[in-house]
């Protein structure tokens, strides 16, 4: 735990200290001394240890030392980066004026202010950022009653200024949370759970409605909000939100946004965290990006584009019209085979204009930044005229506009960067030098009065060695004396009464003293030197605000992005393994030989995925999968759900063909992650999101189940599975695939008309099983369990101990398995007669009902407690 004392009796630089920290006491305070941020007190105990870095002491307060550490300003970035990434906020305070500006002020320390608050949601340094992800800033406010409780979310990537809004409901914000995956959420805590906690902000009030539209507005710079679009309370509650905060940490300064947009949850796939945890889109189960959806399919070339699959994936499309455009987009490109190379080169030596755009916004553009829009806007011209060879007027609608919108867009811009910017860009504006000879009459005379007294002061030096003889003499510049006349002390006393020269300074080994021309020399220098500096940073500010003022840039990053991805989406339609889907508005599905691409890219050696079709027509909606592990069960489910991400993404499918019907939500509960950890039961678990399911899913939905009943006894868990399979069945209308252990659900296909029951292909070879990870009609007859276990490892005597008690359970199973009386009250009020409802024949049954083979081990731990009960 971390205390701060009292700021009682601090110098005058404490003092200073303690006031800074006061305005962000959530924040670690780096505190400008020279060369370095220093942090002291509680503050330097936490970075210190977080850092691994030296705590030291500094001075005393109240009579204790000081603790301090303190990382050197050149290096800032990386400990910045290690600081946020290990949930730290930092506020940089610098020092505000020079010791030179002060000459002859006030005493005391250096006046200091904070400059910014460094957090995860407003990033804009690309050393704190991942370049290949966007990094969100998410606001929520909430309003209305309890019943209708609408939430608003406003979500700004201030790196490139994105800036969207959205209402949803309560049980909604998981799936947007989810979708979104900020950085840093703002707005009551309440509202959000699990991972994201860690993610919050401290909390700020969120405004009134009425002066939320007014901080909106003012910040937007329109007279009103209405001019701009038509948005509810809560979303201006939680736009201001943003917008406040984002002002703050930039103290004071807001950086460039996009006009809000609204975005429709509805236009946007259902996708809830259980299923984006199952399908393993944009991030692994254990939180790695290697083997993902997106790290299979992504043939990106640049960050930005990188960004943007990313968002394909994340929130797939509903709208027919906008799939289709992406895929007529990388369509064109498949038969435009002469541009893939150039596209691809004239992409790769883009820069990410995107984060240029942003830092120059924030206020801490530098010169490479302009130099990345100079490059951006040559490289737009490039792209134009290759998509405008390649007949793009004639090609799809969103090609042409890119070809439109790239083309000699802001030439006036454009012509000035190329004469202003030098060859040699220094990494800062206040390192000068960044403009180039030719551009302004005013900065060459600036700079030539500079480097000509330069040239004097070198005439100079010769000059008063041969006057005085002495071919030790130097003139040096000294950093408090300026310009001085430099000899070996030993000569120092012969010259100390010559008119002329003024003694300044004696040490052990030089003698200095300066004359009437060198300072009004070192004086013009200085001049006009800072002159120079002056005039580059007015060109730099006023390069950088045409640049901000330009609409056209922004739209330019978005689209070498745009055909970044398609080109990408285009290079994987080539090869002929990937198709493009038919999408319809219905409820079609058919897959025919589709792959899952992370599966596939895994295999190794000669290992062949093998691929299978997936129908799934009105009469036969529901498909149910039975069949052993290891035989491609899971494989087969992710990927039927995967080919609705994808192909709604616009994005081409690893299969031979197929036609999907536009689906509204879908559900994914395959190989549920373990939440044991997190202290609900695996059951639990499971029958939280087959809530989930039921209660959302509709006849629009994709539903893709595996093993639902698995957590719990065996007929506990039978008879759930049987209701759910019946309830998505009949009620819902949902297309499905069911896939169980349960093989007396099959039976169900002679009632249910719309389930058709499929298996995974099994052959038997000399006594050991050989999976062929093919789906075909029909049942499994058997699970496998034990030659699975002999494959696992388990040793042989088990093995054959277990087949021969499989044998006498199956025996005892037929016999004594009347049919199932779980849904028939009457009958289950009256056992049959032959079959008396003791002890003995409780547990015979119990044991009977057991499949060893499917349970996992926690369910035979609970079958063991059950039959105990029984006993
Ligand atoms: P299950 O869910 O039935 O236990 P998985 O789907 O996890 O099985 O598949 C087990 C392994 O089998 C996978 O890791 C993969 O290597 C291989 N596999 C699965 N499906 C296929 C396929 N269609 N073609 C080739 N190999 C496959």
């Amino acid at each position: 735990h971390v205390t701060y004392p009292s700021p009682e009796g601090a110098t005058p630089a404490m003092a200073q200290w303690f006031a800074l920290k006061a305005e962000n006491p959530d924040a670690l305070l780096f505190f400008r001394m020279g060369d370095f941020y220093e942090l002291f007190f509680g503050d330097a105990q936490s970075a210190a240890t977080a850092l691994d870095i030296s705590l030291t002491t500094r001075g005393t307060h109240a009579g204790a030392p000081i603790p301090m550490c303190g990382v050197p300003v050149a290096a800032a970035p990386a400990y910045l980066a290690r600081l946020i990434r290990r949930g730290f906020r930092v506020a940089i305070a610098e020092q505000t004026a020079t010791p030179e500006s002060r000459k002859g002020g006030p005493k005391g320390p250096l006046p200091r202010a904070i400059v910014r608050l460094v957090t995860p949601g407003t990033l804009t340094e690309d050393d704190l950022l991942d370049a290949s992800r966007q990094n969100l800033l998410l606001a929520l406010a909430s309003t209305g009653k309890r019943s209708a409780v609408r939430i608003g979310a406003a979500w700004i990537d201030i790196s490139t200024g994105l800036f969207e809004l959205a209402s949803v409901s309560p049980m909604a914000l998981p799936d947007l949370l989810a979708r979104l995956d900020p950085a840093e959420i703002l707005g009551d805590p309440a509202l959000v759970t699990g991972e994201y906690v860690s993610r919050l902000a401290p909390t700020i009030a969120p405004p009134a409605p009425a002066s939320a539209r007014s901080i909106l507005s003012r910040n937007l710079g329109v007279a009103q909000l209405d001019a701009i679009g038509d948005f509810p309370d809560e979303q201006c509650v939680a736009g201001a939100l943003a917008v406040e905060y984002i002002r703050r940490t930039q103290a004071g300064r807001l950086p460039r946004l996009a006009r809000p947009a609204q975005v429709e949850t509805g236009a946007v796939l259902g996708l809830d965290p259980a299923t984006r945890a199952s399908l393993e889109l944009l991030r692994a189960r254990d939180g790695t990006t290697e083997h993902t959806l997106v790290s299979a399919i992504d043939r990106t070339l640049t960050a930005a584009g990188g960004r943007l699959l990313g968002l394909w994936l994340a929130s797939p499309s509903t709208d027919l019209s906008l799939i289709i455009a992406r895929q007529d987009a990388w369509s064109w490109l498949v038969t435009r085979t002469e541009l893939a190379d150039p596209l691809g080169r004239a992409l790769r030596s883009a820069p990410d204009l995107a984060r240029a755009l942003g830092r120059l916004s924030a206020g801490r553009g530098q010169p490479r930044d302009l130099a990345s829009v100079r490059d951006a806007l040559t490289c737009a011209d490039v792209i134009a005229g290759l998509l405008a060879g390649a007949g793009s007027a004639q090609g799809p609608r969103l090609i042409a506009d890119a070809e439109q919108n790239l083309a000699n867009r802001v030439p006036d811009l454009h012509a000035a960067l190329n004469a202003a910017l030098a060859d040699d860009l220094p990494a800062r504006v206040e390192d000068g030098g960044l403009i180039a000879t030719g551009y302004s009459a005013e900065l060459d005379r600036a700079r030539s009065l500079r480097d000509d007294s330069r040239r004097v002061v070198a005439e100079l030096q010769v000059r008063l060695q041969a006057e005085l003889g002495l071919n030790s003499l130097k003139i040096r510049h000294h950093a408090q004396l300026g310009y001085v006349v430099e000899v070996p002390a030993a000569m120092g006393a012969s010259l100390r009464d010559r008119p002329g020269l003024l003694f300044r300074q004696g040490t052990t080994s030089v003698a200095r003293f300066s004359t009437e021309e060198l300072a009004s020399l070192d004086r013009a220098i200085l001049d006009a030197g800072e002159r120079a500096l002056v005039l580059e940073r007015q060109i730099f500010a006023s390069l950088a605000e045409d640049t901000l003022a330009s609409a056209a840039l922004p739209e330019i990053a978005e689209l070498f992005a745009f055909l970044d991805v398609v080109r990408g989406a285009a290079q994987l339609a080539q090869g002929g393994d990937w198709c493009r889907p038919e999408m319809r508005d219905d409820t079609a599905f058919t897959l025919r030989a589709m792959r899952h691409p992370v599966v596939e890219a895994a295999l190794t050696g000669d290992a062949r995925f093998v691929p299978n079709d997936c129908v799934l027509a009105p009469d036969a909606r529901v498909m149910l999968l039975t069949g052993p592990n290891m035989a491609g069960k899971s494989t087969f489910l992710r990927q039927n759900a995967i080919a609705v991400v994808l192909a709604q993404a616009g994005l081409p499918l690893p299969a031979r063909s197929g036609v999907i019907g536009i689906v509204d939500r879908l559900f994914s509960r395959v190989g549920a992650a373990d939440d044991l950890a997190r202290g609900r039961s695996t059951f639990m678990v499971e029958m939280t999101e087959t809530a989930a399911i039921l209660n959302q899913a509709g006849p629009r939905s994709l539903v893709v189940v595996d093993e639902i009943g698995r957590g719990t006894a065996t007929l506990d868990g039978l008879a759930i599975a049987w209701a759910t399979l019946e309830a998505v069945h009949s009620d819902l209308g949902s297309r499905c695939i069911f896939a169980t252990h349960f093989h007396e659900l099959t039976d169900l296909a002679d009632t249910l008309p719309r389930l058709a029951p499929f298996t995974m292909a099994v052959r038997e070879w000399r006594g050991d099983v050989v999976f062929q990870h093919e789906v075909r009609r029909g049942s499994a007859k058997r699970s496998w369990g034990v030659h699975v276990a002999r494959l696992a490892g388990v040793p042989e005597v088990v093995v054959r101990r277990a087949a021969k008690l499989l044998g006498a359970l199956e025996a005892d199973h037929a016999r004594a398995r009347a049919p199932l009386p779980l849904f028939d009250a009457g009958q289950a009020a009256a056992p049959e007669p032959h079959d008396a409802p003791n002890a003995h024949s409780a547990l015979h049954e119990a044991v009977a009902n057991l499949d060893p083979d499917a349970m996992t081990p926690r369910a035979a731990l609970d079958a063991i407690y059950a039959l105990r009960k029984l006993a």
